[in-house]
């Protein structure tokens, strides 16, 4: 009685209203097929159990699993320090300075191996508006639960016993399909942000509807991401749109009034009419390609969302008097320059963006060396993808992309006949527009010299 009545007032004390003793769910109301788990797991929670640690599988793997999904990694959470993590595993790592985790390295797995947190949110030093700057001391498991963000990523799977260990009524949201954050919505978006991106992704990815208290909040308090230090803002963007759920992620970011004026690469896909369907095909594309378990190239994605961009740039550049190649150079370095601070593209990733920009008006020349020189090229297969793209859309004749097609799969003598199939001088697609704007563009100097900057008007 005692007990329980001190549980009580420890409980309303927590501000998560966390409890502190978990519900308990077996094999039989839980459900979770063991045959989903990974054995590399299920190895590092034994070998840390059987040394009297604490160990479970966490988060979001617990999650997947309840929904009968494979999770695509596993993390665990233990009560054993990095440094006895460490000493019981071969291949260990401990990463980060501010808190360390330790990467288990079983074959090519990686499981990332977490100290249980402690609630230190009072005490954790903030920025002005509240943002969590440090917060880096362990804890108890029940205080590790309450500083998870959704209650449906709070739970704790125990593969040698089988269960479940839910602190905060994470099975029950579960079988809503409600995302529902755990304690106050508007204090933990305050602490951090992001979260609110990862509400989007989890509601798009898991087709979740998110709970209103958790909801609401959301459009008053979004330009509080402008506050988030651009890398992680573009590390929670990249796995956004590599989520399998790009496109239904995007529409729940404009549902949630979450893409205007934040994110400059939102603006600029959200809200061109013109590249949409591009961008449509772009995004479908990719969910498609993580669907199948291919990989997907964050340089392809970026150039693909930013695309039209440069086109309106390009066009413009043009217009003012610009050759066409250095006009797409002019036009690429714009569209970089004003992405690079905001979302920190990584610099491998911009010149990845710039090379597939660069090749598309190289597939306009189908006569000569040309074509070889291409097919060549490092990048040949991303431009390749991206002219198809181009040629989906409308942008540019189907023709084009289909001779290149054959172009690449022909032998010596084929290639021969598919360059002599077109008359020197005759392109198909993007290239009519731009003839037509600037006669110089018909020299199609694709190594037009840089000098010729100096005797162009300057853009507006
Ligand atoms: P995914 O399937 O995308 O990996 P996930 O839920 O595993 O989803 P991670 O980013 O891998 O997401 O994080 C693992 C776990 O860490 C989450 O399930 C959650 O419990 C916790 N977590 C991650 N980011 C935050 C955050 N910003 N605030 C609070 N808890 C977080
Ligand atoms: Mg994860």
């Amino acid at each position: 009685m005692i007990k329980k009545f001190i549980r009580r007032i420890l409980g309303a004390k927590d501000k998560s209203n966390g409890r502190v003793e978990p519900k308990i769910y077996g094999l039989k109301e839980h459900g979770i097929d063991p045959r989903l788990l990974s054995s590399n797991a299920v190895r590092v929670t034994d070998t840390l159990q059987q040394e009297g640690f604490k160990a479970f599988i966490v988060g979001g793997a617990v999650r997947d699993l309840l929904l009968g999904h494979k999770p695509k990694d596993f993390d665990i959470a233990t009560n054993a320090t990095p440094d006895q993590i460490k000493r019981l595993f071969r291949r260990a790592f401990i990463i980060g300075r501010r808190f360390q985790i330790v990467h288990v390295m079983m074959g090519q797995e990686q499981i990332e191996v977490t100290t249980f947190r402690g609630s230190s949110a009072d005490s954790a030093q903030k920025d002005e508006h509240g943002r969590v700057l440090r917060d880096n001391i362990f804890g108890e498991q029940h205080e590790d639960a309450a500083r998870r963000d959704f209650t449906v990523n709070a739970m704790y799977y125990d593969p040698a016993s089988q269960t479940v260990l839910d602190y905060h009524n994470g099975i029950a949201d579960i079988r809503k399909k409600t995302l529902r954050m755990i304690g106050i919505p508007e204090a933990r978006y305050r602490e951090d942000p992001i979260r609110m991106l990862r509400v989007v992704r989890f509601a798009a990815k898991l087709n979740f509807e998110i709970d209103p208290a958790t909801r609401e909040p959301i459009r008053v308090m979004a330009p509080l991401i402008n506050n988030v230090p651009a890398a992680r803002v573009f590390d929670e963007m990249l796995k956004l749109l590599t989520s399998g759920r790009a496109l239904a992620c995007l529409q729940q970011l404009r549902k949630q009034g979450l893409h205007h004026g934040l994110l400059p690469l939102l603006d600029v896909v959200l809200e061109q009419p013109l590249g949409e369907r591009f961008v449509t095909l772009a995004l479908e594309n990719t969910d498609q390609r993580i669907l199948q378990g291919k990989p997907v190239s964050a340089g392809f994605l970026f150039a693909s969302l930013l695309w039209h961009q440069v086109l309106e740039k390009w066009n413009a550049y043009q217009a003012a008097g610009e050759y066409p190649i250095p006009a797409l150079h002019l036009a690429a370095d714009d569209v970089l320059d004003a992405q690079l601070d905001k979302l920190a593209l990584q610099r491998k990733i911009a010149s990845d963006m710039r090379d597939i920009w660069a090749m598309q008006p190289r597939f306009e020349r189908r006569t000569g060396k040309s074509p070889y020189k291409l097919l060549e090229h490092l990048r040949w297969r991303a431009g390749y993808d991206f002219l198809l793209l181009r040629c989906a859309s409308g942008e540019v004749d189907a023709e084009v992309g289909e001779w290149w097609t054959e172009f690449a799969a022909a032998d010596g003598p084929g290639r021969e006949a598919l360059l002599a199939r077109k008359p020197a001088g005759e392109t198909g697609g993007p290239a009519k527009k731009r003839r037509r704007r600037s006669g110089r563009g018909k020299k199609k100097t694709d190594g037009a010299p840089a000098s010729d900057n100096s005797s162009n008007t300057e853009p507006e």
